[in-house]
């Protein structure tokens, strides 16, 4: 059994009016990478928010198993603590908490919950651990003490999305279009961040649009999601048709 599995996920708005995913099956495991390719509109984004637990989106029909556990109706948070992580397509700004205060809060919520008591991060640990992923990331030291995407750029708000999947070291990581709106430069760094964290310890979903950051973290899977559903699967070979030819034979074929 893979540790992430959805079963004939079907996720709507929350009022329940309009289903956008429509039935889905995938298993990720660590060691993999996963590309979710898919036209804008296609519920990408609502996939991504349902398995991380986001209370605008009811979950109307499948499961969402992890390490085997049904975890279809837990809180994102207690998601969070068995090891799910999303980088956010649109990261909001926290106004009044410094990227500093929200890592250590997030790191020790999950250390707690591990533990079963407080246990703190060291200071000089996490200090250590942030400047040397920050480095890594590109990401100035200035930005830890401002305040959570609070008039950062489009590039640094996805720089701290993918600082926060190094810090919080997830078992799966979910990424949703973490390439939109990056410079090639931006999504080279990140993209070797990110593939630099999968392998025995944490395998990940990339949610993508265009084939480009599959350049640089190269998926085992691929998977193309059109009107809610996955509509087709191949290996890496499967991103450089669609990047020749688009999802229009797709679209076409659901309409
Ligand atoms: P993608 O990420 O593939 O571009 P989304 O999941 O963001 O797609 O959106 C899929 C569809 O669901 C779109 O038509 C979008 O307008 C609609 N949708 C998503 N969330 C909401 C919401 N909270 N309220 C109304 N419509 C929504
Ligand atoms: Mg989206």
């Amino acid at each position: 059994m893979a540790l992430l599995e959805l079963k004939n996920l079907h996720v709507a708005l929350e009022d329940r009016s309009i289903e956008i995913v429509r039935g889905v099956d995938l298993a990720v495991d660590t060691n993999q990478v996963h590309a979710v390719m898919g036209p804008n509109g296609s519920g990408k984004s609502t996939l991504a928010y349902a398995l991380m637990g986001h209370p605008g989106y009811a979950i109307t029909d499948g499961q969402i198993l992890f390490d085997g556990e049904d975890v279809t109706e837990l809180a994102a948070d207690e998601r969070a603590q068995r090891g799910l992580f999303l980088a956010f397509q649109y990261p909001h700004a926290v106004p009044g908490v410094t990227v500093t205060s929200f890592l250590r809060s997030a790191i020790n919520a999950i250390r707690k919950a591990r533990a079963g008591a407080d246990d703190p991060v060291p200071i000089p640990e996490f200090r250590d651990e942030l400047f040397a992923a920050m480095e890594r990331l590109r990401i100035p030291r200035e930005l830890a003490q401002r305040y959570l995407n609070q008039g950062f750029s489009g590039g640094e708000k996805k720089r701290i999305e993918i600082l926060q999947m190094a810090m919080l070291k997830p078992r799966i990581a979910v990424l949703d279009e973490t390439d939109s709106g990056l410079d090639i430069d931006a999504l080279r760094v990140i993209a070797d961040g990110v593939q630099a964290l999968v392998g025995p310890e944490m395998g990940a979903l990339v949610i993508t649009h265009y084939q480009r950051i599959l350049n640089h973290i190269r998926p085992d899977f691929v998977h193309v999601f059109v009107d809610g559903r996955i509509v087709e699967e191949g290996g890496p070979e499967l991103a450089h048709k669609l990047e020749a030819e688009g999802y229009k034979a797709y679209e076409e074929a659901v309409a």
